[in-house]
């Protein structure tokens, strides 16, 4: 179930053979939003890939473009969305390790935490008439600077 790691040569590659065999141009920006995409650590949203590329590429690339790209690279099991709750969709690296994502629930910041013992328990549970093959955790709370914050409004009370 755990896909290699994606790097920059390995995802050109996957991607050069998906348009091929489906046809499709392999346009430079395919491959810039490609670039963008597998340079990210954890999760990320359609806006922060959109701002990344217009910072990085003159003029930006147009967001149907990037939507296009966006549903490729999902096709091609480069990345995949993941529905989180207060989040929404969001989209990760399919090659991600198996994780846990910790949700802030007051600044919407999102940590992907590798945890052994979680993953270690979770290879072991089995269900009654079910064949698990693969599990997602998230766990709401406050991050560090929030929790600070929330300290600091309750010390002045
Ligand atoms: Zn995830
Ligand atoms: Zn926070």
């Amino acid at each position: 179930m755990t896909t290699a790691e994606v790097n920059k040569e390995t995802s050109h590659d996957v991607l050069d053979r998906y348009l091929v065999e489906h046809s499709m141009r392999r346009t430079p920006e395919r491959y810039a939003i490609l670039d963008v995409v597998v340079a990210r650590r954890g999760v990320f949203s359609f806006d922060q890939i959109e701002r990344e590329l217009a910072t990085t590429i003159t003029g930006g690339i147009s967001r149907s473009t990037i939507y296009d790209t966006i549903n490729i690279l999902i096709d091609a099991s480069i990345i995949q969305k993941v529905n989180l709750p207060i989040k929404g969709t969001l989209y990760e690296l399919c090659s991600n390790e198996r994780h846990c994502h910790l949700i802030c629930t007051a600044c919407g910041k999102v940590k992907t935490v590798v945890d052994k013992h979680t993953d270690a328990f979770m290879n072991t549970k089995r269900y009654p008439a079910f064949n698990a093959n693969s599990y997602h955790i998230t766990v709401m709370g406050l991050c560090s600077t929030c929790s600070r914050k929330a300290r600091k409004t309750k010390s002045n009370d």
